[in-house]
């Protein structure tokens, strides 16, 4: 049997791939290497422009039944606590954008795009399917797993994330880059924060080689905390000096976190400590993309964190899976009917359209880093900027604007 597509990869990219193509009648198989579909207990934060996409999917009922729409984004000092800016979100990204600022349970994202693509009747799925790699031909693509079954389709999508095989036999095997930085991940109950700290906010505290995000998720029943600090697995952190850099779930010691942490203001400390148990993901990427040649070649394209990783400083790797897997679909949607997608052609279309979009989104994230975690001058400049510049500068038209539009 030869399918349309084969997707690589049950992730966001993954699944939104399959929702995206599935929607337009082709035949899509999608093999995830993992023995059941879920996703890494923690949040995720959606800007208008992803939020844009599942609405034209006909998902705003599933993302509001769970999800939080935050009021606004405050900045502030990890030392001091002073405001250093803020952003309203709410309704004021309604007004401007069209759509909400959403953040959710990554499960929850997972599930309803999950949800949604076992609704389309040409959509097959299947578990436990390592794939070993892939042989291109004139007319097709045959992708084998690693106990060796193959599956034959026209066009292949790599949705396999950071270490993407897929991708080392497209480009070429080139090594991760290694951030040196580490995020601690938890998750607390609403019900057990004080009043003023389970305020509708997305939260980000500023310090020296450190920053610390929290924000609602379920509606505000929990809240999602993520503490990025340098650091190396095993070295004055938890894991193993040499862990395995591919888990997104090392063991985190809360000890470790407070001595990192220091003489941070205390309604930070407050929200460290209420949380019960952490996690630690050592923080990898690739250079960002330099042209349409990264996304796609042939028959094989890239998307989501296999084309084009993140770090997680704008919080858009998710969202830029999502803008991916709706712009293939908006191209298949207008090819026209009747005729054979003509894949590699599609593909170059799709490559073009998208890739500096997630390159200029690669360079943000790297540059917000360094922002992020300044000191001395560098810190100084960024305060003086953001009470200057206010919310103009931590508002992104550029960004939040994004797909959809064909
Ligand atoms: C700390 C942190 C915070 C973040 N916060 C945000 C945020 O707020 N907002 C946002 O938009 N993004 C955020 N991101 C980024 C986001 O998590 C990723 O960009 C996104 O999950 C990538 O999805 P993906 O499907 O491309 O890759 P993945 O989620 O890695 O999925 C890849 C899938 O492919 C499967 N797979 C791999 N190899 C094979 C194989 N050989 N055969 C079969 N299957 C295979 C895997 O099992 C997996 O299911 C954050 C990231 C981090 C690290």
């Amino acid at each position: 049997m030869k399918h349309d597509a084969l997707v690589v990869g049950g992730g966001v990219a993954g699944l939104a791939t399959a929702l995206a193509l599935g929607r337009t009648g082709l035949g899509i198989q999608v093999l995830e290497q993992a023995s059941a579909f879920g996703e890494v207990g923690a949040g995720l934060q959606l800007g208008p422009n992803a939020v844009r996409v599942l609405a034209h999917w006909g998902l705003t009922n599933e993302l509001n039944a769970c999800a939080a729409f935050p009021d606004a984004l405050q900045v502030r000092d990890a030392r001091g606590g002073e405001r250093l800016g803020r952003l309203s979100l709410g309704a004021q990204a309604r007004a401007r954008y069209g759509y909400s600022y959403a953040t959710l349970h990554r499960a929850d994202l997972h599930a309803l795009l999950l949800q949604a693509v076992r609704q389309l009747p040409r959509v097959r799925l299947a578990l436990d399917a390592r794939v070993a790699g892939y042989t291109e031909s004139a007319d097709g693509v045959r992708v084998s797993e690693e106990d060796e079954t193959v599956f034959d389709a026209h066009a292949l999508v790599g949705a396999d994330g950071l270490w993407s095989r897929v991708r080392s036999q497209l480009l070429g095997a080139q090594p991760v880059r290694a951030s040196g930085h580490l995020a601690y991940r938890g998750m607390v109950r609403g019900a057990d924060l004080s009043v003023a700290l389970r305020a509708p906010l997305v939260t980000a505290w500023l310090g020296p080689r450190l920053h610390v995000v929290h924000y609602p998720v379920r509606q505000g029943d929990w809240f999602n905390v993520v503490v990025v600090v340098h650091g190396v697995l095993g070295q004055g952190h938890g894991g193993a000096v040499g862990g395995d850099p591919k888990s997104w779930s090392h063991e985190a010691h809360a000890e470790d976190l407070r001595r990192t942490l220091g003489a941070a203001h205390v309604d930070l400390l407050q929200m460290v400590e209420a949380v019960p148990h952490w996690t630690l993901w050592p923080l990898n990427d690739r250079p960002p993309m330099t042209g349409p040649q990264h996304h796609a070649r042939g028959r094989v394209a890239l998307l989501g964190d296999a084309a084009h990783p993140l770090r997680p400083y704008l919080a858009q790797g998710a969202a830029m899976a999502l803008e991916d897997a709706w712009t293939l679909g908006c191209l298949v949607e207008s090819h026209p009917s009747g005729t054979e997608v003509d894949w590699p052609e599609l593909f170059q279309r799709f490559a073009h359209t998208r890739w500096a979009r997630n390159a200029r989104v690669q360079r943000r994230s790297q540059r917000n880093g360094a922002i992020f975690h300044a000191s001395g001058l560098v810190r100084w400049g960024r305060n003086a900027a953001m009470a200057t510049l206010g919310e103009s500068l931590l508002d992104l038209p550029w960004l939040y604007a994004g797909p959809p539009q064909p």
